[in-house]
């Protein structure tokens, strides 16, 4: 985090890098907090914030992105379901594309067959009458 001032800082406005450390103070004993090593007390120049604050941001922030993660989820999971439908859908459609070009198919062998007949036919009559005349 760090950014927008919300959760743990990790860097200083004077740079350096922040560092966690145990209160020792009379008001907050053993309270942990993230600060400057080169902070003072009252000094607002470097950054100081209570570590259980921060956690509470983090763990906010968290749960907010979570929540936009399983409403993404549910989006994501209404496009599967839809692919899904369509899938089905062009499956059964070239099920019965596939049953046409079968039945076509068939239907043209048989014709065919019958073509080869008739000229089989017609070559047995050719060659009977050329002997016969
Ligand atoms: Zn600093």
């Amino acid at each position: 985090m760090g950014d927008r001032g919300r959760g743990i800082p990790k860097i200083c406005r004077c740079g350096e890098a922040v560092v966690m450390n145990t209160s020792k103070t009379v008001k907050n004993p053993g309270r942990l907090f993230h600060a400057c090593p080169f902070g003072r007390d009252g000094d607002w120049h470097h950054t100081f914030k209570w570590t259980d604050v921060s956690m509470y941001e983090e763990l906010q922030d968290l749960i907010e992105k979570v929540d936009n993660m399983e409403e993404d989820s549910i989006t994501l999971q209404k496009g599967v379901n839809t692919c899904e439908a369509e899938i089905e859908t062009l499956t059964m459609e070239t099920r019965v594309c596939e049953a046409v070009v079968e039945k076509e198919i068939r239907e043209c062998k048989m014709q065919l067959r019958s073509l080869k007949n008739i000229v089989v036919l017609a070559l047995v009559m050719i060659v009977f009458f050329k002997f016969m005349y």
